[in-house]
């Protein structure tokens, strides 16, 4: 077992580490073998009262991070940028310690959270606003002002990553931050938070409180000196904050929630190539991805060919220590565990055909076989509920028209795909699903300049992108009355 050391366990106020009001702390479980890494403070409702005064102090208009030239705002981010990447070991091996993650993944994931923020660093003295021809004898300007107090609540799948995509703009937009990492993977964030400090950000503009959603995340989204929350997690909880936050003062809210995502496979494709893309879409990350492509829709004619190369690929991907060379380790943690090998026995109840895997591997750990499911059908449950596991669902279809309609026939709405030669084709299937993303030929391609996000029951705004800054700006209209100007 690799050994990795836990520098940093306590919260992050106005640039220093304290320990909880309560002193509580909660462990932080390794997936690997079910041990204790660390005890971690519990932030709760004191701590964020807190934190929020800290961030709402270092928003003043007076203070140094509003007086900051913007172009001093990039370059404090891009000196995170350097400092992350100086650390890139270190910190893949502190998330594939607390999530379980293949460390080579974790590693590009450090370095792609290094390229968001240098995305938005760019951005920060380029947030320009409008001159407008306004009815009347007056100058009319609109200027991009940083909404406030951010609270961003993220998940455990891609903790350093989700970090980036939300501290990143709304740093480049000049707000200030509370940031909860999910209980079940505290670490890399205050590592993190130890880099901004070194960055030399002002104290107060990112607060990392650890600490679980019922409380430290909930006194976040009622608080009524936080401006906006910026969530990433599940469909339920989003609704439940979408409930709070709006009634407690209007703030904003920007969502990103689960999926069910579609990827059509027609029948001109090379199967290899597309059982390969079909493949990473559903198990990228252990299937714990939220816009993973689960329902994988073949067409008739390349229908049984393909389902013998799923099971085949399936069956070859390496599961095992994230710290070796496999492509896969171990589920977060107990519940997500038992949740989807309950899915899994869902699928064999409901009648799909198990063509891989199907059930747990070995004892220790939270370890799953890839499994995939043929002849699954659009009512059974792994058809239509987010599993987030190793878990692929191959259904058939024979005409566009149908594969459209059924592709939309979820409540999600977050990615699709599309494997085809045909590009006509490939256009008119992403012109009519109803998904914030649509891959071709790929799936699951995102960069810092892609905006990404969902829409029906999969989330509100965008992150990422020209899209994702513009959800921590505030439309200022300024109007100037001008002198009368003689008429000729
Ligand atoms: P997942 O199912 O992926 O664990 P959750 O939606 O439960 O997703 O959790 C995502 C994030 O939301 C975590 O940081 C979690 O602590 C937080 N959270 C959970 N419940 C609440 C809540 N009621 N209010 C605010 N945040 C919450």
């Amino acid at each position: 077992m690799v050994k990795v050391d836990v520098k940093y366990t306590k919260l992050f106020i106005n640039n220093e580490w304290v320990d909880a009001v309560s002193k509580k702390t909660f462990a932080t479980i390794n997936p690997q073998d079910e041990t204790v890494i660390a005890e971690v403070a519990e932030g709760d409702k004191a701590d964020v009262d807190i934190a929020v005064a800290a961030a709402k102090k270092a928003f003043h208009r007076y203070s140094t991070w509003r007086t900051m030239d913007a172009s001093k705002r990039g370059q404090l981010m891009l000196k995170l940028a350097d400092l992350i990447e100086s650390q890139a070991k270190y910190l893949a091996e502190l998330e594939t310690l607390d999530c379980g993650k293949p460390v080579k993944i974790s590693e590009e994931e450090v370095y792609h959270s290094a390229s968001v923020i240098r995305y938005y660093a760019g951005k920060a003295d380029k947030i320009l606003g409008n001159t407008i021809p306004a009815d009347g004898e007056v100058f009319s300007m609109t200027v991009k002002e940083p909404v406030g107090v951010c609270a961003q609540i993220i998940p455990w799948n891609y903790p350093i990553t989700m970090l980036s995509w939300k501290i990143a703009p709304a740093l480049a937009a000049g707000c200030t931050i509370i940031l909860k990492p999910a209980e079940q993977t505290p670490l890399t964030a205050l590592a993190v938070a130890a880099l901004i400090k070194e960055a030399g950000f002002p104290p107060g503009v990112v607060n990392i409180i650890p600490g679980y959603g019922p409380t430290a995340g909930a006194a976040l989204t009622h608080h009524p000196d936080v401006d906006k929350v910026a969530f990433t997690g599940s469909t339920e909880v989003g609704r439940l904050i979408l409930g709070a936050a709006p009634a407690a003062n209007l703030k904003r809210v920007t969502l990103e929630l689960g999926g069910k995502s579609p990827l059509v496979v027609f029948d001109d494709a090379d199967v290899e190539q597309a059982a390969q893309i079909a493949h990473e879409a559903a198990f990228a990350n252990g299937g714990q991805c939220c816009c993973a492509g689960t329902r994988t829709f073949v067409q008739a004619g390349i229908y049984e060919q393909f389902v013998a190369k799923a099971a085949e690929i399936a069956n070859n991907r390496s599961v095992g220590n994230p710290y070796d060379d496999v492509q896969q380790g171990p589920q977060i943690d107990q519940d997500m565990y038992s949740k989807v090998l309950g899915y899994i026995e869902a699928g064999k109840s409901g009648g799909a055909r198990c063509v891989a895997g199907g059930n747990k591997l070995g004892d220790k750990g939270y370890y799953i076989k890839p499994t995939v499911f043929a002849d699954v059908n659009d009512d059974m449950t792994i058809a239509r509920e987010e599993i987030f596991g190793p878990v692929q669902s191959i259904l058939k279809f024979e005409t566009f028209e149908e594969v459209v309609d059924r592709a939309n026939d979820t409540n999600y709405g977050l990615g699709a795909g599309v494997i085809t030669n045909d590009i006509t084709l490939a256009l008119s299937f992403a012109k009519l699903v109803k998904a914030g993303s649509v891959w071709i030929n790929t799936y699951d391609h995102v960069t810092s300049q892609t905006p990404f996000g969902g829409c029906k029951e999969s989330g509100i705004g965008r992150e990422l992108g020209e899209d994702g800054i513009n959800q921590y700006l505030e439309t200022k209209t300024i109007t100037l009355a001008l002198p009368k100007i003689p008429q000729l």
